[in-house]
């Protein structure tokens, strides 16, 4: 097993205080370490996984009182349905790979594809197979006989301008820097078109988000070989089990960082319980939504700190709910519901086999929902509503609200629009002994895998530094 030689408690009352046999005579704990993790989402996670292995002294603190993050397997409810990341893609070859290291079955994916939605946009429910015959006079000529839910793919390009994101951030990239909305106003799209796309859209809201960025993940979809999904046998944060087994004490749950200050001979770390921690180097590993909430008294490059300002995430509710009458079949609508609400869309899950409802809204849909819900409201309220089927029809299990979550406000990092050409190279580079890891630093994977695959760039990157013998 792995030793830890040379980290060193200064003092503390913690219980990890005994295993270093030091006194206990302050309520604040001061550590002194070779590299400090912040965050043990995935990518924190696998960072000090690796860097253990190499034999790296490696402390890895977590605001939370569990690991995982943004990949949070909903043990208590029967079946276990996933309450963040949920798709997993055959690509994510990072991910089938640590699975096989801490030996984790994968399996074929329980989620399916949806054969067709039932309709409620604008107050009216119907389903997109008969949507042509509804009426639907604010939307243009051209974009009358598309259902709502498919109308943004009415204006994507068929030939993607870029073969690949090799040359993220580049002049070409900056030239399709504008929103999506603007995006769509110059293909001729309708004002109803582009508030209905907004309804259901992966970002903050449809005038922010980066055209630019869009496109990258077209590419990255494009180009990502090979397809299909998968699912990980007892969910997905079983992986977060393995890695933390692994890290085993260099992790220290419930400290909450506040403060990060580089100077010449390294890294500060401070927590809201008083720890503090002393480092040659640092990865950090949060979302830069909640980073931009700590204290920083840094070196970082003025393209860095705006992008640790600008970078937005998509706020995200998710709602599930047994289902205790096939609804369905009451209507003779599909089982899948799309809707212009605060619910957002609505599938029907058999995970695990236990038949339920995971309804996802996203944006300013997400916002209002977490909203109700924070105000004791029931959501289901507006499917109700939307679809009177369901009503007695489910009963509420649970609510994951992503965009208030202090630990990732939001689930999705996405670049605004203008972002990309200030400071789409900045964001991943190494500054002041301080690597950058977590899903917003990749380009060319999504989700989970682009964390463990930034993961382990950013602890290739501290390794050199200590071998070149660096500090901040
Ligand atoms: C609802 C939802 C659905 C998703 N669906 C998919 C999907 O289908 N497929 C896919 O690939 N991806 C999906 N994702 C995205 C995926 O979960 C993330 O991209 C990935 O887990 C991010 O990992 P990370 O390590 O970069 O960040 P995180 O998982 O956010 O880890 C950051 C860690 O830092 C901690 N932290 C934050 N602030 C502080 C602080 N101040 N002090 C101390 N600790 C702090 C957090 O608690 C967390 O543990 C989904 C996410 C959500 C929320």
């Amino acid at each position: 097993m792995h030793m830890n030689r040379r980290r060193f408690l200064i003092n503390s009352s913690s219980a990890l205080a005994a295993a270093y046999l030091l006194p206990a005579c302050s309520p604040q704990a001061r550590y002194r370490t070779d590299v400090v993790v912040l965050g043990a989402g995935f990518a924190g996670l696998m960072a000090t996984r690796l860097l253990r292995s190499a034999g790296i002294e490696t402390l890895l603190l977590e605001g939370n009182d569990r690991v995982g993050g943004r990949v949070f397997t909903l043990d208590s409810l029967p079946g276990r349905p996933e309450g963040g990341a949920t798709e997993l893609g055959k690509s994510y070859t990072e991910l089938l790979g640590l699975c096989e290291a801490l030996g984790i079955k994968t399996l074929p994916p329980s989620g399916r594809y949806p054969a067709g939605y039932a309709l409620f946009v604008n107050g009216q429910l119907t389903s997109d197979s008969s949507w042509s015959a509804s009426e639907s006079d604010q939307f243009a000529a051209n974009e009358r006989d598309t259902p709502p839910n498919r109308l943004l793919r009415l204006y994507l390009p068929k030939d993607l301008p870029f073969a690949n994101t090799a040359d993220w951030g580049s002049r070409d990239w900056a030239e399709q820097d504008i929103s999506l909305a603007d995006y769509l106003r110059r293909q001729g799209a309708s004002e109803a078109a582009i508030q209905v796309i907004d309804s259901n859209l992966n970002a903050t809201d449809i005038e922010t988000l980066s055209w630019a960025d869009m496109l990258k993940g077209m590419v990255v979809r494009r180009n990502s070989q090979p397809r299909g999904l998968f699912d990980v046998e007892g969910g997905l944060s079983r992986v977060s089990d393995g890695l933390q087994s692994e890290v085993g004490d260099s992790l220290l749950l419930g400290r909450r960082i506040n403060r990060i200050r580089t100077h010449s001979s390294g890294v500060e770390v401070g927590c809201d319980d008083g720890t503090r921690v002393q480092a040659r180097l640092a990865i950090c590993a949060l979302p830069f939504s909640t980073l931009r909430k700590v204290s920083m008294d840094t070196d970082f490059s003025s393209a860095k700190k705006a992008a640790i300002q600008g970078m937005q995430y998509t706020p995200v509710t998710v709602v599930y709910a047994r289902i205790t009458k096939n609804f369905w079949e009451e209507d003779g609508l599909p089982e899948d519901t799309w809707t212009d609400t605060p619910i957002g869309r609505v599938f029907v899950s058999r995970t695990g086999g236990v038949p339920r409802i995971r309804a996802f809204s996203m944006g300013e849909s997400s916002t209002i929902l977490d909203e109700m819900i924070r105000s004791k409201k029931d959501p289901l309220e507006v499917l109700y509503k939307a679809r009177p089927s369901t009503r007695g029809a489910l009963e509420f299990e649970t609510a994951l609200r992503w965009g208030s979550d202090p630990m990732s406000l939001g689930a999705f990092s996405h670049y605004p629009a203008g972002g990309v050409s200030r400071y789409a190279r900045a964001v991943a580079s190494t500054e002041a002994g301080v690597a950058f890891a977590g899903e917003h630093t990749q380009v060319a994977a999504p989700g989970v895998e682009a964390a463990l695959v930034s993961g382990r760039s950013a602890a290739q990157a501290v390794q050199h530094l200590l071998a070149a013998g660096k500090t901040a």
